[in-house]
């Protein structure tokens, strides 16, 4: 598998980069191994953002560098995709038009995009929903969704921006229970952010707090979580 790894990644906002209390994240250190789920924590304004927008490819770092195996990442990248927290789906296509939505786009013949939605569809516990309009689905659908367009991708690294925080707590229980197969099943790399410190200790294997732009605590979940 490829692990992730970020060496020494600074990214300074604007005119913080000389300012005494520099607004970004870093210098970071990181590894996180192939198949691993890491949930990263921390309060508003520690970084977990602008973490992400790093690894998606959306912000490249100023200094240091972010590796995907033994390849750099250095912008948008099929090898990885992000699930954010309003579910941005095309609200005039239909549900498997969305999961088909990134197919397209990478050209995948007409018939594998149908089989590669249906069994995306069929993984999110969507079976049946692709003719359905995106507007008549319920909240937590619609993050099944935006979960299984970036599934289709079959990315080695699932990125997820606080993608349950929008729904009531069943709803997002039923979710993270079913993510937590899906990763079983895929053996993906799951990055998974989110500021509930109860969330990530149910989900992660490991847990990474920022704070301040930098890793303030790195360990395993079982170690955080006397309830578990
Ligand atoms: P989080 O996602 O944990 O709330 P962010 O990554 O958004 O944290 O922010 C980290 C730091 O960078 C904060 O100090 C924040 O104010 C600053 N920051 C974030 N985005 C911008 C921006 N576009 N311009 C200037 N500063 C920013
Ligand atoms: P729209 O373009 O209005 O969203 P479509 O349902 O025609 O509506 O979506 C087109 C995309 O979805 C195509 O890429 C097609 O391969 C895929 N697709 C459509 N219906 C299905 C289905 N039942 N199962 C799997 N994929 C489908």
């Amino acid at each position: 598998g490829e692990s992730l790894t970020l060496g020494g990644v600074t990214y300074r906002y604007g005119r913080s980069r000389t300012a005494t209390t520099p607004a970004g994240l870093g210098p970071l250190d990181l590894r996180v191994e192939a198949g691993e789920f890491l949930c990263v924590v921390g309060p508003s304004g520690s970084g977990k953002s602008t973490l992400l927008s790093l690894l998606a490819g959306f912000l490249r770092p100023q200094v240091g560098e972010i590796r995907l195996g033994d390849r750099p990442v250095t912008g948008p990248d099929p090898r990885l995709t992000l699930v954010q927290q309003e579910a941005a789906l095309f609200p005039w296509r239909t549900v498997a038009g969305n999961v088909a939505f990134g197919l397209e786009r990478l050209g995948l013949p007409r018939a594998e995009r149908g089989a590669r939605v249906a069994e995306t569809l069929r993984l999110v516990g969507l079976e049946g929903y692709g003719p359905r309009r995106v507007h008549e689905l319920s909240g937590g659908q619609r993050q099944r969704v935006s979960l299984a367009r970036a599934l289709a991708l079959q990315p080695r690294l699932l990125l997820l921006d606080e993608p349950f925080s929008a729904l009531d707590d069943r709803t997002r229980t039923v979710l993270a229970d079913e993510l937590l197969g899906i990763w079983w099943a895929r053996k993906i790399t799951v990055v998974f952010v989110t500021h509930n410190l109860e969330e990530a200790l149910a989900l992660g294997q490991r847990v990474v707090a920022l704070r301040g732009g930098e890793v303030a605590l790195d360990a395993p979940a079982r170690e955080l979580n006397v309830a578990r």
